[in-house]
């Protein structure tokens, strides 16, 4: 008879919710559930403080392990081990830990562990160690055991009436299930730290609503397709719901040609805000986030970071606001967002890039540049022609979207900017990119 191939997955913290622990377990095996839905698995069953994931019988050790790998990366997971599950019978339990340590080959020194979770296997833990060790000694006689540093622990648990036993186990992201924390705006730009701010944030158990600004009719959409590739990163763990692409090139022109240049880019940022603002009420979310750090560009300084965040009421969170940027860098290449951060592309931040940028913003100067500008009416035309684009994440409900048809095709309301605003001097030959 062949062994029952599992991947067995511990959680630490969501052990700890007391009288949560099982809406937690049931949102992180639905979350499973659905991430493997191609994987060759044949169901998943919470035991003990574990979830098992049933692998199926034609399926190898190497797939066993890809799943093993997609499933570290979920939020939520502490550690995930690959391995069988059989009867507590002495000599089945001695074959399946042999059959354990063989899969783990080349290896050179390996040791045995034994946890019993129920009294009802009547041999100790550490006798049991000692005839599992003594069996493994038999089967690899040219291989050391090193109980200190091993190659390979071979790990013996009776659980619930069964027997699970694994060489190889991984340690997983941590963090909380996707959708056990509530819903969350994040302002996604293509750069490097967004999008590691957005998956901070899902992993912490947040669903990840993301909203990308791009200065397009005046930059190519670049930017866009990068946020894209980004989003369909976050999707393979759930990471994200959806996204809203809002161009508002048109709006920078015209703030631009009315505002002081020193203040463009944080009335630019209050813009953002304020339309970021306009979607979580749409979703139902209940906080902003971005990717700032203290002090790392002109717009991150504590002034301007106030000036920013008087513009709406929503909490915004930064979670990588104490973190250097080697470290967000590592962030980045671990979660595989690196490569297409580094891809160029105009940001619309630095549309019609001021020289000399306000490092130390003054609000009530913010409030008095902005004064005559119909943000209102930008802000509800703005989000009424955002293109939105869903990414499978299993703790996401789409929401209906109640937009005018009119708006969402395109027609410009009577206080749009004016498209013939004069391109004045400053403003040509100013779009960098990042
Ligand atoms: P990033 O690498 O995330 O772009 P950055 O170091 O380039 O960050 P800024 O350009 O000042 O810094 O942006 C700070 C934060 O503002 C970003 O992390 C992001 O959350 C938000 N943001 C900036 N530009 C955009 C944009 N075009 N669309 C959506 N959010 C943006
Ligand atoms: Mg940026």
């Amino acid at each position: 008879m062949s062994l029952q191939r599992v991947c067995l997955v511990h959680y630490h913290e969501i052990g700890l919710k007391g009288h949560n622990r099982s809406s937690f377990e049931k949102r992180l095996a639905d979350n499973l559930k659905a991430l493997l839905s191609e994987c060759p698995i044949t169901g998943i069953r919470r035991i003990s403080g574990r979830l098992c994931i049933f692998i199926k019988e034609d399926a190898s050790y190497e797939d066993a392990c890809a799943i093993a790998d997609r499933i570290a990366g979920v939020p939520g997971i502490a550690r995930v081990s690959c391995g069988y599950r059989c009867k507590q019978e002495l000599e089945l339990v001695y074959s399946t830990a042999v059959q354990a340590l063989k899969d783990c080959e080349p290896f050179t020194t390996f040791k045995a562990s034994c946890r019993r979770n129920h009294t009802n296997w009547e041999i100790p833990s550490m006798e049991m160690i000692k005839l599992i060790g003594a069996e493994l000694c038999r089967a690899f006689p040219d291989h050391r055991v090193d109980v200190k540093n091993p190659g390979v622990d071979v790990r013996v648990e009776m659980i619930e009436g069964s027997c699970y036993v694994y060489g190889r186990s991984i340690p997983g992201v941590g963090g909380l299930p996707v959708g056990s924390s509530g819903k969350a705006v994040c302002l996604l730009s293509s750069g490097i730290d967004s999008p590691v701010a957005t998956w901070k944030i899902a992993r912490r158990g947040a669903i990840p609503i993301g909203v990308h600004f791009s200065g397009r009719p005046e930059t190519s959409a670049t930017s866009e397709f990068l946020v894209d590739d980004i989003a369909h990163v976050l999707e393979r763990t759930g990471c994200i719901g959806r996204v809203y692409i809002v161009p508002i090139g048109t709006y920078q022109r015209e703030i631009a040609s009315v505002v002081p240049p020193s203040l463009r880019i944080i009335i630019y940022r209050r813009f953002m805000f304020r339309v970021a603002e306009r979607i979580a009420r749409q979703e139902g979310a209940k906080a902003l986030v971005t990717g700032e750090s203290l002090g790392q560009v002109a717009s991150q300084t504590m002034d301007n970071i106030m000036a920013t965040n008087a513009s709406v009421s929503l909490p915004i969170y930064r979670p990588l606001i104490g973190s250097d940027k080697v470290d967000i860098i590592n962030d980045a290449e671990q979660l595989g967002t690196f490569e297409i951060s580094s891809e160029k592309a105009a940001d619309c931040c630095t549309l019609f890039m001021p020289r000399n940028p306000e490092t130390h913003a003054k609000l009530f100067k913010v409030e008095e540049a902005e004064a005559d500008l119909p943000l209102e009416d930008w802000v509800e035309e703005a989000f009424n022609q955002a293109e939105i684009h869903d990414y499978a994440c299993p703790s996401y409900k789409p929401r209906k979207l109640k937009r005018p048809k009119d708006a969402v095709e395109g027609e410009s309301a009577a206080s749009s900017p004016a498209a013939d605003v004069s391109a004045a001097d400053e403003l040509t030959g100013s779009l960098e990119s990042k």
